[in-house]
């Protein structure tokens, strides 16, 4: 199967979290976090259509200016996701530079930014022309754990306990579309940005009977097919791909419970792992997790593939301790009941 999505993290474990997801096929990303995003080239970050933040300690909203200065002048829609008290976040944030030019740009940067409670979201959208002055008053939405939601994917999200309400997410297919290479070929097809209007018909639950046109090779005329028997040939389904996200966390029996339920099942599950267990002590006054209550979460959960990060600099000569940590917790609860997983032991 070829992942729809191909998350990576944006830095190194000791420096600043970050997932970013860009889509096959797709001149797309979204990004989990905005701390320093300096490493992610231009052409990279200006595919991200939205932007979700966990909360906004520095590490983790710092690549906001980033993502604006190159995003500014050109036309886009930039959507924008965050905790309780993210609009003043971000108005703060526009409110440190001087915008009188700005109604000159020849197109219009706009921002849907949205504050997530436990029962709605308050959305306020911010143009660049207006000079960023907000556009009305915040409008409230019903906030049901989906975040954002369209025919091929969606992005929930759970509140979590940091001392601070701290966002979790997961991002989900609704379902994946195999495309048979083999099929491609007998058809006289190449495979290109046309697979992923092929695919969008298929989520948008298109008439099988209906026309579609490849248009899989500049050079070349495009190929006419029935929708439903070009699916039969190059096409075969599965279940959607999840990508879960968590960070900066206490290991609390609310937050293990909300986060068991949000990423069960991923495909993968990038998980912070701050301290060791030896230190579990810091990690709770610093309201973090050890590896091995990562890892214990992330087995609990069943996940298939997970990835620690987030790591305290003190342990900058001994990483491998923290992946070993972590990989031996995982391994010990994927074995043991999800039961016994969330009402076990607290470690
Ligand atoms: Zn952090
Ligand atoms: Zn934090």
């Amino acid at each position: 199967m070829r992942p729809g999505f191909h998350p990576r993290l944006i830095n190194g474990p000791f420096d600043d979290p970050g997932l970013f997801i860009s889509f096959l096929f797709q001149n797309r990303a979204v990004i989990f976090d905005l701390g320093d995003i300096t490493c992610l080239p231009a052409r990279d970050i200006l595919k991200i259509s939205h932007a979700f933040v966990s909360h906004t300690h520095m590490d983790h909203f710092i690549g906001f200016d980033r993502l604006l200065r190159l995003f500014l002048g050109r036309e886009k829609n930039l959507s924008l996701y965050g905790p309780p008290g993210f609009l003043k976040n971000v108005e703060g944030k526009l409110a440190g530079y001087t915008w009188n030019l700005a109604d000159k740009y020849n197109y219009p940067l706009s921002l849907q930014v949205h504050e997530v409670h436990p029962r709605y979201m308050l959305c306020r959208q911010y143009r660049c022309r207006d000079r960023f002055q907000p556009l009305g008053d915040p409008v409230e939405q019903p906030f049901t754990g989906i975040l954002y939601e369209e025919p091929a994917f969606r992005v929930s999200a759970v509140i979590l306990d940091h001392k601070i309400p701290c966002l979790g997410f997961s991002i989900k297919e609704r379902f994946h579309v195999n495309v048979i290479k083999a099929g491609l070929t007998t058809l006289g097809l190449t495979p290109g940005p046309w697979l992923t209007e092929f695919k969008q018909a298929l989520y948008n639950q298109a008439d099988p009977a209906s026309k579609f046109e490849a248009k899989f090779d500049r050079q070349k005329p495009p190929k006419h097919f029935i929708l439903g028997e070009l699916a039969d040939n190059i096409a075969r389904i599965t279940p959607g791909q999840k990508i879960s996200y968590i960070t900066d966390v206490m290991y609390s029996r609310p937050n293990r419970k909300r986060i068991v339920e949000l990423v069960k099942g991923s495909d993968h599950l990038f998980i912070e792992a701050v301290f060791l267990d030896q230190d579990r002590e810091m990690a709770e006054k610093k309201q973090h997790l050890t590896a091995r209550q990562a890892g214990h979460l992330a087995g609990t959960a069943q996940v298939k593939q997970v990835t620690v990060f987030h790591f305290s600099p003190r342990y900058m000569e001994e990483e491998p301790l923290l992946r070993q940590e972590a990989r031996a917790a995982y391994e010990s609860s994927s074995r043991q009941e999800v039961e016994t997983g969330l009402d076990g032991s607290d470690r």
